[in-house]
């Protein structure tokens, strides 16, 4: 591990003197909104090609000072994660795979041509986080408080090349249950016109610029009257959803998941087939076209479809609809019965067994 014998940062901290009051914070965490509130402090550390990793720091909440010419805004060298903090019964705060996330960022990182921070600096930053705002964790039943760790060129040039000065960021945001009165089928719109990813592409990298593509085809598919969209690859195979990876359940109990280059890997979907092989279940990583998909629904031989990521955790899909075909699809109970036993693993309503938890 190229981390070992790594020195922990020493983060310095200052504190918001402008913090919400605990009566503020109760009445905010009752009914949080999905990104819209964040936490009283966030974590910052300064990386550049001279110094490295520096300047650790937990301060208040607030705007981040660029320069106009921050490479950031002109080239989105950009990269961020997603993850959540639960709280246990017994008041206990814990996330779920940090690890994951830190090398999934690497990953991300080295694709931008951005540095990679190393494992043990973003499993401090949460602790750091996490130890001045703690409180924030809600309680409440499939309540969180949503991690979002991301590092972007802060650098002032317009030169295109990769960044001299690079800042990694962490930030806060409380978030209820996703789905409000259980987890309801979805419907997706099938996006012939965009696709998300190229061979070689950024498909695989959390990067902003990803998202900012899926934006259009993500409004036609609410002119559709869809929840979500859903991307092909050039060969017309599935990739995956705009931010929701995608599993096929068929009838002899196997489960396949479309395997590329191009798709970002999800932690929910790598711990959900986890959890489905423990049962039993064949896990298959391969390509499913979309021809293979409409069939297979047509046919029975497909008996459930699901999209699966840190947000909603696991949403069914209930329709798929393309330009000239709308598909019912199949509902059934392996989503909902998977959702519920990683939702108690996360909750620690049930045994970690594969040691998935980190206490914060
Ligand atoms: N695909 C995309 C494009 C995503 O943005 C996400 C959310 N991070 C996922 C899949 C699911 O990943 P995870 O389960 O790690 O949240």
């Amino acid at each position: 591990d190229s981390d070992a014998g790594l020195a922990p940062l020493e983060f310095a901290r200052t504190r918001n003197l402008a913090a919400k009051t605990p009566a503020e914070r109760a009445e905010i965490l009752r009914d949080p909104s999905f990104g819209t509130v964040f936490t009283d402090h966030m974590v910052d550390i300064c990386w550049s090609v001279r110094g490295g990793w520096h300047r650790p720091r937990v301060q208040p909440y607030g705007p981040i000072a660029l320069d106009p010419a921050a490479a950031v805004l002109h080239y989105g060298q950009e990269v961020f994660e997603g993850i959540k903090a639960y709280r246990h019964a017994d008041g206990s705060i814990h996330t779920f795979r940090p690890d994951q996330n830190a090398r999934r960022l690497q990953r991300s990182a080295r694709r931008l041509a951005l540095p990679e921070l190393p494992v043990e600096y973003f499993l401090q930053s949460l602790r750091e986080l996490i130890a001045i705002d703690g409180d924030w964790v809600p309680a409440g039943e499939d309540q969180s408080l949503y991690l979002r760790p991301f590092m972007f060129a802060k650098e002032a040039f317009l030169g295109v090349r990769p960044a001299n000065k690079v800042g990694y960021y962490l930030i806060a945001s409380p978030v209820a249950a996703y789905f409000k009165g259980g987890a309801k089928p979805v419907s997706i719109w099938l996006s012939e016109d965009y696709s998300r990813a190229g061979k070689g592409g950024t498909g695989a990298a959390k990067t902003g610029g990803n998202y900012a593509a899926s934006l259009l085809p993500q409004a036609q598919a609410y002119e559709q009257g869809c929840d979500q969209v859903v991307f092909l690859d050039a060969d017309r195979n599935v990739e995956e959803l705009g931010g929701m990876n995608i599993v096929f359940v068929y009838k002899d109990g196997t489960i396949v998941t479309p395997q590329s280059d191009s798709i970002l890997e999800g932690i929910t979907r790598d711990s959900l087939l986890q959890l489905a092989a423990d049962r039993g279940h064949r896990v298959e990583g391969r390509n499913v076209s979309i021809d293979e998909w409409r069939a297979g629904v047509a046919s029975g031989d497909i008996v459930e479809v699901f999209a699966c990521g840190t947000a909603a955790v696991v949403a069914p899909i209930g329709q798929l609809k393309g330009a000239d075909f709308v598909d019912e699809q199949p509902v059934g109970e392996l989503a909902l019965s998977l959702r519920q036993e990683l939702t108690d693993i996360q909750y620690g309503r049930a045994d970690d067994r594969h040691g998935w938890l980190v206490r914060l």
